[in-house]
This record gives C-alpha cells, sequence and structure tokens, in this order.
C-alpha cells in the first residue's frame, strides 16, 4: 500500500509502477487548512507523459482484447476493492483539498457505483445492424479509441477522474491521467485498487505535473485519442485548440455560473435550505455551484432574512472533524480570487448582507477560511453575477415573472446546470424546457448518478459524462458491410446490364 507518511516521494505510475520522473523534481502537497505537509509526489513533464503514453499504447491490444464481459468482471472487482478502502482515502482527499469529512463520506460512497454501471455496460452492451440493401448484412462495431488523456481539476479529485475512468476502460481504452498538482494522492492511490482487481499494469497510468509542462504535453501528444478535460473555460478553449491540431477528440466540462430559481409557491424554509446546499457545499468550489439566487419579489426579503441567519450558522472549522460544515478554499490563490471577486461586488453597488470576510480566531490563521457570503441588491450585468467566483459567494436577484426568471438564468455564457424551485408541475416543466443549460434539477439540487448524462452548453463545455452516452463517446463506429450474395459482379463487363452502387 502507499504511504504519504514516509520521507519518499510518491512516484508517478507508470506500466504498473510507481516510478521517479525522469527529471527527479518533487511537488509538495499542503493542507488548506494550516499548510501542513500532506505528501510529496513526484513531478512529472514532457518525457514522463511519453512515457506514460507508451505505457498505454503497449497495454492497449491486451486490454481492447478482452472480451466486454472480461472487462466488466475486472471493473466489478474495483469496484468493490475501492468500497472496502473508502474509509482511507476520504481521508487523504479532507487533508488534499480541505472539504469536510462529511462531504467526502457522502461523495465517495457513492464512487464504487461508476465501476459497477460502466461495467455492467461493457458487459451488455449491443452494436446495431442498419437497414440496407437487399442480400447485404449490415452491423456496425462500436470499438474503443485507444490511448486517451484525462486532465482533472482539484475540487472533486477523484469524482471527477471516476467519471472519465469508468466510461473509457468500460470501453477498452487505456489512458493517462494528469491530475490538479493540488490533488494528485488520490489519483494514485486509485492505481492500487485496479492492481489488485486485476486490470492490466500500463491500462491506467498518472503523470502529476503541472498544467503549462505535464498537461500541454499530454494534450498535444499525438498518440492520445481522446482529451477528456474538466477546469475552467480558458483552460478547455486552449486545450481545445491544441489538440484540434492532431484531431484528437476533446471532451471539456467547464465552467459555470448555475441559477437556482425559485418560484413564490415554494415554502421559505424550502427555498431556504435549497439554497444554502446548492451554493455553500464545497466552499462554493463546485463547477455547478448556486451562484445566483433568482427569487420571486414576494418571497425575496423573506428568504433573504433566514438565508443570512443560516448561512452565520454553518460551522467553520476543522475539514476532518465530522461535525464541521464547511471547511477552507483549497489555496491562497482561490482566496484572493474570493476576496477579489467581494471588492469587485462592492465596487458594483451590491449590498453584502453577510460574510465578505475571513473568520477570526487562532483555528483559522494558517487556512484559507472564509465566510459564507451573500449579495443582494445585484443586477444581471454585475461581474459577480457574471464571472465564476468559485467560492462561497452567492448573489441574490429577484424577479416578478417567468419571462424575467428565464431571461435572467439564460442571461449569462454559461450553461452547466440550474435548478428550479417550484410546486407546480406544468411551470417547472415548461421553464426547464426553455433554460439553457445540460443539466436542470427541478425541486433539488447537487445531484448526480452514473447513468444520466452530465455536461454543459453553450461555454461551460463540450461532451458528455455519465450515462451510455460517455460509454459511446470513448468508442468509435466500425460499420461492416457484407455481402451476401456469390453473383458475379464485374463493373467493367461490356454485358449491358445496368450497374448499380447498391
Ligand atoms: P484549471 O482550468 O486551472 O485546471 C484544470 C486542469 O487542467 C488542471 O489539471 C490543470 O493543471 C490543467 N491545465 C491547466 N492549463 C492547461 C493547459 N494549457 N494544458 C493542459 N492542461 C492544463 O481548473 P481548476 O483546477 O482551477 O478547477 C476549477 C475549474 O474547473 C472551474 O472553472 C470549474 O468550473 C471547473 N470544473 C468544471 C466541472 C464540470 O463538470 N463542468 C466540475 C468541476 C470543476 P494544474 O492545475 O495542475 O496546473
Amino acid at each position: 500500500m502507499i504511504s504519504t507518511a514516509g520521507a519518499e516521494p510518491l512516484g508517478l505510475y507508470i506500466g504498473g509502477q510507481f516510478t521517479p520522473a525522469l527529471s527527479g523534481r518533487v511537488l509538495e502537497v499542503r493542507n488548506p487548512k494550516n499548510g501542513a505537509l500532506v505528501g510529496r509526489v513526484a513531478e512529472g513533464d514532457k518525457a514522463d507523459i511519453d512515457r506514460a503514453v507508451a505505457a498505454a499504447e503497449a497495454a492497449f491490444p491486451i486490454w481492447s482484447g478482452l472480451s466486454g464481459a472480461a472487462r466488466g468482471d475486472i471493473m466489478h472487482k474495483a469496484a468493490e476493492i475501492l468500497a472496502r478502502r473508502l474509509p482511507e482515502i476520504v481521508g487523504i482527499e479532507v487533508d488534499q483539498i480541505g472539504r469536510p469529512r462529511r462531504e467526502m463520506t457522502a461523495q465517495l460512497a457513492r464512487l464504487p457505483e461508476w465501476y459497477s454501471y460502466f461495467g455492467a455496460l461493457a458487459r451488455t452492451h449491443e452494436d446495431t445492424v442498419p437497414p440496407f440493401g437487399a442480400g447485404y448484412l449490415n452491423y456496425t462495431r462500436r470499438v474503443p479509441l485507444g490511448v486517451v488523456g484525462h486532465v482533472t481539476p482539484w475540487n472533486h479529485p477523484l469524482l471527477i477522474l471516476t467519471k472519465k475512468v469508468a466510461p473509457s476502460m468500460a470501453a477498452g481504452n487505456t489512458m493517462v491521467v494528469k491530475p490538479s498538482e493540488l490533488a494528485p494522492i488520490t489519483p494514485l492511490l486509485l492505481a492500487e485498487v485496479f492492481k489488485e482487481a486485476g486490470v492490466p499494469d500500463g491500462v491506467y497510468n498518472v503523470v502529476p505535473g503541472f498544467g503549462a509542462t505535464a498537461g500541454l504535453a499530454l494534450t498535444t501528444h499525438p498518440a492520445v485519442r481522446k482529451i477528456d478535460l474538466t477546469g475552467g473555460t480558458k483552460t478547455g478553449q486552449e486545450v481545445a485548440a491544441l489538440a484540434g491540431r492532431n484531431l484528437t477528440r476533446v471532451a471539456a466540462e467547464l465552467g459555470g455560473k448555475a441559477s437556482v430559481i425559485v418560484f413564490p409557491d415554494t415554502d421559505v424554509d424550502r427555498a431556504v435550505s435549497a439554497a444554502l446546499f446548492a451554493s455553500f457545499i464545497a466552499t462554493g468550489q463546485t463547477c455547478v455551484q448556486g451562484a445566483r439566487l433568482l427569487v420571486h419579489r414576494s418571497i425575496h426579503d423573506a428568504v433573504v432574512t433566514r438565508l443570512v441567519a443560516r448561512a452565520e450558522a454553518i460551522r467553520i472549522g476543522d475539514p476532518q472533524d465530522p461535525a464541521t460544515q464547511m471547511g477552507p478554499l483549497v489555496s491562497a490563490r482561490q482566496r484572493d480570487l474570493t476576496e477579489h471577486y467581494v471588492r469587485i461586488g462592492l465596487e458594483e453597488g451590491a449590498t453584502l448582507a453577510t460574510g465578505g470576510a475571513r473568520p477570526e480566531g487562532p483555528a483559522f490563521d494558517c487556512g484559507f477560511f472564509y465566510r459564507p457570503t451573500i449579495f443582494t441588491d445585484v443586477t444581471n450585468t454585475m461581474r459577480i453575477a457574471q464571472e465564476e467566483i468559485f467560492g462561497p459567494v452567492v448573489c441574490v436577484l429577484p424577479f416578478e415573472t417567468e419571462e424575467e426568471a428565464v431571461a435572467l438564468a439564460n442571461g449569462t455564457e454559461f450553461g452547466l446546470a440550474m435548478s428550479v424551485w417550484t410546486r407546480d408541475l406544468a411551470r417547472a416543466h415548461r421553464v426547464t424546457h426553455r433554460l439553457e443549460a445540460g443539466i436542470v434539477w427541478i425541486n433539488d439540487h447537487h445531484r448526480i448518478d452514473p447513468a444520466s448524462p452530465w455536461g454543459g452548453f453553450k461555454m461551460s463545455g463540450i461532451g458528455r459524462e455519465n450515462g451510455r452516452v460517455a460509454y459511446e463517446e470513448y468508442t468509435q463506429i466500425q460499420n461492416v458491410i457484407v455481402n451476401l450474395t456469390d453473383a458475379p459482379f464485374d463493373w467493367y463487363a461490356d454485358d449491358n446490364v445496368e450497374k448499380r452502387y447498391s
């Protein structure tokens, strides 16, 4: 079992072995709650990416040569092993990124389902027999792409990685992972799970490092057939442009600025619980954060008063304490960004209803803590209403009519997720169908399932994670057209017979 406690840094994982970076460089992973060292990890760059891609290429014929059923069995074993190792993994995930133990326990408990679901898809996938002319058998085969690259962020290190690894592995691809340098330990630990489950060496490779070096090398590698990236919209645009030169496929799960739309028939307490859950989970560091609370004017004041009181009661503290409800932001950079946007909000004329400051006390002195922050008197053109902050900041905007709610909700460049809160069934669906978002929850937020497609409209990305569609996006179609007749055919014969193509 790999250890984060020893003096030796964790290696890159290439071809089934932990190995130092060729450069010998090492990254330090620090705990955002107090700056303590969590672990030291080898820092890979282009030369290591080249090694990892070569290992993945070598493993491709072996892994893709197995039947879907055989891959499915191995993935079911991986699900069981992962479930067994969750307590240890949760602890490391909490230390790496500072999210509270209660959140990480709830989130990671779901991960084995991804391996079971996609393992089952590998076993049960059926191809098609499209109609063709008489005398022909015509069928399609979905075959894997080859070596694929996964580039992942720090905010849900294992969940996001799992959403990419499970479908790509099930479909028969081999892979190289470039995790965020802030959270590389759990992706390395996952390698042990796969090894024990019987995934052949070289199928899953991990090269921690920086986006500008290891990330760039992976996304521009000519042997990589698909890049699946989760990150900011700017990163997605840059990566897609570079990958396009090699015609490498790109899936990109990018930024968001989700609206939580509360109609007046919603009970105030329910609306407030919804807003808290949508806005402050993960200290606001999620792509589907309910960063914009659109509330009908008739209940606006009641919702804001209650929301402020409830936000002020959120217990901020040590993420390892099961009672803690909000941990620190992941890094000084992320807290600086939050503070920067709070200053912008004040300059733009929004009213700070609560928060807007670091919590005080010795427990918070060395970590990147920030209080839940609520802005009112926000208009849709303000930068705080438009730009992704990725911190515990929510903007409240009132609306009068359904028309106005839809226009406000659609009035950003993003289109990842939204939620609609109403007891009126017809309105719920009518409004949802007009929203420009890849994911819409009705009377809920944040829910996810391996079977349920996940991805954005507009500048929130391209491609989908989860569901059959994710599996299919990790394959390419081969069409096989079989002539069933033995009748002679000679296009150039001078036999006065009319020739046909079909
Ligand atoms: P970044 O865009 O900064 O980084 C994402 C990953 O891309 C990291 O591994 C990073 O490396 C790497 N990277 C950065 N630049 C390049 C490059 N030029 N070439 C290749 N790789 C590169 O995002 P964050 O890590 O800060 O994560 C937050 C962002 O992720 C937010 O915008 C959020 O909305 C989005 N996100 C989207 C989700 C979705 O489902 N749509 C879910 C979760 C987050 P490194 O950081 O190590 O240098």
